[in-house]
């Protein structure tokens, strides 16, 4: 249930869902076990235009708000985790960035292949910066006319394929405000993608290592001011985070929806296990959780599109839905027994895919203290 929406957002969810079922539903295991979401998955995104989701018209993209983009992000997740990731990194923090911060001439520049064809890829973590992410170490040094830059990126989603890099370096002293954001391209010489990891879920999602070696970048490769780098950052995460709920929303009712499903099928005791007040109880308490996260995701993202500030509302949405997405396939496995356990059902794999989204994005200890500074600085919300 989504509250008031227009004959064009319905028309584009079940757009999607129909591309997401019919397309879609029947590989993501197939994905999972090989490690790989096929370029064809991609290119079906794109035929609809939803590489350029949320960027406007005038620049090639949809231009549709954050709240429509969050229903279609659920709708990948609710078939694939791993797709979803990929989307909602490529549009909220990929792309998107580079038409809120760019110049006209940056948009001209990158957007027209990110609206149709190409990933984008959001590169802030390093090996030694995660959380504290303000202490990244990659460097950016002014050459004349360039910027030379030297260090190393992780956790790079759609690292493999993106040809088009947001990354961000020191360019200033320590902390926040001596970081600039940057665009590379692939096949820059100096930069090179290292190994991908082996993920516990998400697979097919790559996740990969980046080096820059002495990678000389015009000074229009600049995104933003030098030195404001952290801005662009923040203002990226707080869409970041809402695709992020979205993504465990997706996932969730996938799994409770497999655990109706179940618990209607299967027999003990000479019924089916429904009729147990105890899994009933666990299909009551999932629901409760579908549909609080719901609403915590349209508030965020409501506030999102009409300018107002949403750091801790987008904080909540990621924080709740992450945690509730854990509970919900964990008990969506404990409704299925032994059968849960295995890969023929799918639950196992949504069991896997969401425990990174407690995660990417800022851990849940980092939404806590996110929540509990801004209530504390602005109030309790009534
Ligand atoms: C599959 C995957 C994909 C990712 N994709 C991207 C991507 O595309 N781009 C990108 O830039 N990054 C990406 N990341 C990185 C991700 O955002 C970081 O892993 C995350 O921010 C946590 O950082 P860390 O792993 O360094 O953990 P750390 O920061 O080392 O944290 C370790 C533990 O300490 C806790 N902790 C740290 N500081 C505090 C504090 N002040 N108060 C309380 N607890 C604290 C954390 O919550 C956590 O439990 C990805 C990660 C994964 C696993």
């Amino acid at each position: 249930m989504h509250l008031d929406l227009s004959a064009d957002q319905i028309q584009i969810r079940d757009a999607v869902r129909a591309l997401c079922q019919g397309e879609f539903a029947a590989h993501a295991a197939e994905w999972d076990q090989k490690d790989d979401i096929p370029r064809w998955a991609v290119d079906k995104l794109a035929e609809m235009g939803l590489l350029g989701m949320s960027i406007p018209e005038a620049w090639g993209g949809l231009g549709y708000d954050l709240r429509t983009t969050t229903m279609v992000i659920e709708e990948i997740a609710r078939v694939s985790g791993a797709l979803a990731i990929l989307f909602a990194v490529h549009n909220s923090v990929g792309a998107y960035p580079i038409y809120e911060f760019g110049t006209d001439e940056q948009r001209k520049r990158w957007l027209p292949k990110l609206t149709t064809t190409d990933m984008g890829v959001f590169s802030l973590s390093e090996p030694g910066s995660g959380s504290d992410a303000a202490a990244l170490s990659a460097t950016a040094v002014r050459a004349g006319d360039d910027y030379v830059l030297n260090g190393s990126k992780n956790w790079v989603t759609n690292g493999v394929h993106a040809a088009t890099f947001l990354v961000f370096a020191r360019t200033g002293g320590p902390g926040p405000k001596g970081v600039s954001a940057f665009v590379l391209e692939r096949g820059m010489k100096g930069l090179s993608i290292g190994k991908c990891e082996d993920k516990m879920g998400l697979r097919g999602s790559h996740t990969v290592t980046l080096m820059m070696d002495d990678l000389r970048v015009p000074a229009s490769h600049l995104l933003g001011k030098e030195n404001e780098g952290m801005k662009v950052a923040l203002g990226s995460l707080e869409k970041g985070r809402i695709g992020v709920a979205a993504q465990a929303l997706g996932v969730m009712r996938a799994a409770f929806e497999a655990a109706v499903k179940y618990s209607q099928e299967r027999q003990a005791f000479g019924a089916p296990i429904a009729k147990i007040q105890a899994i009933q109880f666990k299909l009551a308490e999932m629901e409760r959780r579908v549909q609080a996260a719901k609403l915590l995701i349209q508030r965020a993202a409501w506030l999102k599109d009409r300018g107002k500030p949403c750091g801790r509302e987008a904080s909540m949405a990621k924080l709740y839905t992450t945690e509730a997405a854990t509970w919900v396939t964990h008990q969506a496995i404990q409704v299925h027994g032994g059968y849960g356990y295995v890969k023929e059902y799918a639950v196992e794999r949504y069991y896997r895919d969401v425990r990174v989204m407690e995660i990417y994005e800022g851990t849940s200890e980092i939404q806590r203290l996110v929540i509990a500074r801004s209530m504390l600085r602005d109030g309790v919300t009534v």
